[in-house]
């Protein structure tokens, strides 16, 4: 196998891994497992394997992306503004296929919602 797919499919595993993670988290990680990767090579490669289809960037409204594998169903998603704790939302109807009236096609939707979750809910003392 060429290094370049080894090095593409260690990414990868690791965005698998984490479930979600952001490029410090993917950074952090795969440079864990092989210390010979830059920081670079990994920007590249993730920009690869999204365009590929391979991976889903998640834009959030703080500074990092959210990245997933891209085989899991298009889902919406919570995160705590207090631990950043990132939770997957499941709905039945994820299939959002209309044409809107300016004859746009929409292909899917990604929400994010933002709020506080239990645990620290619960250190509150609410
Ligand atoms: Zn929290
Ligand atoms: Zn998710």
């Amino acid at each position: 196998m060429q290094r370049n797919t080894l090095q593409r499919n260690l990414i990868l595993e690791v965005i698998k891994d984490l479930k979600h993670s952001t490029l410090q988290d993917i950074i952090d990680h795969v440079k864990f497992k092989s210390n010979n990767i830059s920081v670079a090579t990994i920007y590249r490669n993730l920009e690869v394997l999204e365009d590929e289809g391979l991976i889903r960037k998640i834009p959030t409204k703080f500074k990092a992306s959210i990245y997933e594998d891209a085989k899991l169903k298009n889902h919406d998603h919570f995160i705590c503004e207090e631990c950043f704790k990132i939770k997957d939302l499941v709905k039945d109807n994820d299939k959002i296929n209309y044409l809107n009236q300016d004859g746009d096609l929409y292909l899917s939707e990604i929400k994010v919602y933002y709020g506080v979750c239990k645990d620290c809910l619960k250190h509150r003392g609410c």
